[in-house]
């Protein structure tokens, strides 16, 4: 004999924190709605964890990030939801789920089922092992997913102040990281395997001002190569890195950040799963029509895209959370998720707003200068897909998304170039 619920959320990240919220305003009674999370502490941002998380002075920590301050929304403690009739089951597993019989099984041996189930696992983070090299587990070498590894990674920049680190990966963790690690006086080594960080979205013009922003930072990267061994010292701690060129870098500690996988393996063979997440359609329903996916771990048709695609952006964590319990609570009036994608990043001063597709022709504009506006179009077929801004205010990221999401027609590149951010004003 277990427990029943009307909604289960399987997962306690920022999806399932938006999804609460969402639940509440559209009317969910106590004792209803249950969220089952393996972490011990109720839903928190997760972008913090990069940035105020592992500040030297005055570091951010919870309850003050816990979702969803990050839209200026109500912060959800763990008294909110008990306030709210929601019954949150922190630091339990989900083991098991049955789709065929509306089931689960936690990591306590409770069966618990449900109408609806709302799967918001999210994703870890790839490991070193799985390219083949040993030593994830070292006490120097950090991961950041969750909060115990920002626990872990913040103890170890204590303890290696004015020390060597190696951050392995040029994407978004490696260059938040960066940046965190510099601004704690730790002497940091990028390495990536591409000529530029986040080379998947910035273009190499903007990604050079940024490095090059890093290198007067003491920043040192070393590019076009990864890494193929640990040297480890008596108590299995690691002094080096070794690289495939040979080089071999010393390291006091080492930030990992080389991409995620899904957490899709309860759904494997029960659910339809596309681009390595769960398929849902535009109402984020997958092919069991009792069973929702949300946030890093659904693939969606992005209208914008033409296509089907998994995003693992904050944004788009808030907005489909909030669309699947509307399309639950009120399926007629809720239309199709027709989401414009975003992403967001800030390092040391620098941060920056993307809206749309990063494909077709590009164009950059403004003054490509540290402490200045500047950005970039995309243009594809005659029309405008995405904008990137670094420097922007709130109003004009406002209306660069507005811009972007009417897809306007751009006739001259060169126009557009010189009309830079007042092309979008005047759309
Ligand atoms: P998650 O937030 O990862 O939550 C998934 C939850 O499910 C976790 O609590 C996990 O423990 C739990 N779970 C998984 N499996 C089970 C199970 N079997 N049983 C129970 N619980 C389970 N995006 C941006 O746009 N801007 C940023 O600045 C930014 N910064 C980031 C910084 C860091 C350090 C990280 C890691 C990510 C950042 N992101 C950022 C990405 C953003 O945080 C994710 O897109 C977002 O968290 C996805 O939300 P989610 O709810 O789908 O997954
Ligand atoms: P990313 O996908 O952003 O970047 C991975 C990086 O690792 C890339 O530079 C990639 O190079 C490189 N890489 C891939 N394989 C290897 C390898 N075997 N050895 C060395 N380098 C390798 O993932 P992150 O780990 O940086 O971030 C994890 C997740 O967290 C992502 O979902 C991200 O969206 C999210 N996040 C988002 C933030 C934001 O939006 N501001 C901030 C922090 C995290 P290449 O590109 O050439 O393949």
């Amino acid at each position: 004999m277990g427990r029943a619920f009307v909604y289960v959320i399987v997962g306690g990240g920022v999806a399932a924190g938006y999804a609460a919220l969402e639940f509440t305003r559209k009317g969910v009674s106590d004792g209803e709605l249950c969220i089952i999370s393996e972490e011990p502490v109720a839903p928190y941002e997760r972008p913090a964890l990069s940035k105020g998380f592992l500040l030297p002075e005055d570091p951010t920590r919870l309850p003050s990030f816990h979702t969803c301050v990050g839209s200026n929304d109500e912060i959800l403690t763990p008294k909110w939801y008990k306030e709210h009739g929601i019954e949150l089951l922190l630091g339990t597993r989900v083991r098991s789920v049955d789709v065929r019989r509306n089931t689960l099984v936690s990591s306590t041996g409770e069966t618990i089922s449900y109408n609806f189930l709302i799967i918001a696992t999210g994703a870890r983070a790839l490991k070193l092992e799985e390219f083949g090299v040993e030593g994830s587990d070292a006490e120097n070498v950090c991961y950041l997913r969750d909060l115990s590894d920002a626990n872990k990674l913040a103890t170890v920049i204590q303890s290696n102040s004015n020390g060597n680190a190696v951050v392995i990966g040029g994407g978004y963790i490696g260059m938040e990281c960066a940046a965190s690690l510099v601004i704690n006086k730790i002497n940091v080594t990028m390495v990536l395997p591409g000529a530029h960080c986040m080379a998947r979205l910035l273009t190499p013009k903007i990604a050079t001002l940024y490095e090059d922003y890093y290198s007067s930072k003491g920043v040192k990267f070393v590019k076009g190569t990864v890494m193929t061994s640990f040297e480890f010292d008596s108590d299995k701690k690691v002094t080096a890195v070794n690289l495939k060129d040979g080089t071999q870098l010393p390291a006091d500690l080492v930030v990992v950040g080389i991409g995620i996988l899904p957490n899709t393996s309860l759904f494997e063979g029960q659910l339809i799963i596309e681009k390595g997440g769960i398929k849902v359609n535009s109402k984020m329903q997958s092919s069991d029509s009792s069973v929702y996916a949300i946030g890093d771990v659904a693939t969606f048709p992005v209208k914008l895209y033409g296509e089907m695609r998994r995003l693992e952006h904050v944004d788009s964590a808030r907005k489909s959370a909030r669309h699947a319990v509307s399309a639950i609570m009120e399926p007629e009036k809720t239309g199709d998720f027709d989401y414009l994608p975003c992403f967001y990043s800030r390092f040391f001063a620098f941060s920056w707003q993307f809206y749309g597709d990063h494909v077709g022709e590009v164009v950059h504009f403004g003054e490509y200068e540290e402490g200045k506006v500047f950005g970039a179009y995309w243009v594809k077929e005659g029309h405008l897909v995405g904008t990137f801004l670094e420097g922007g205010s709130i109003e004009e990221y406002e209306t660069i998304s507005k811009a972007t999401e009417m897809k306007p027609v751009v006739t001259d590149m060169e126009e557009l170039a010189r009309e830079g951010l007042r092309f979008a004003q005047t759309v």
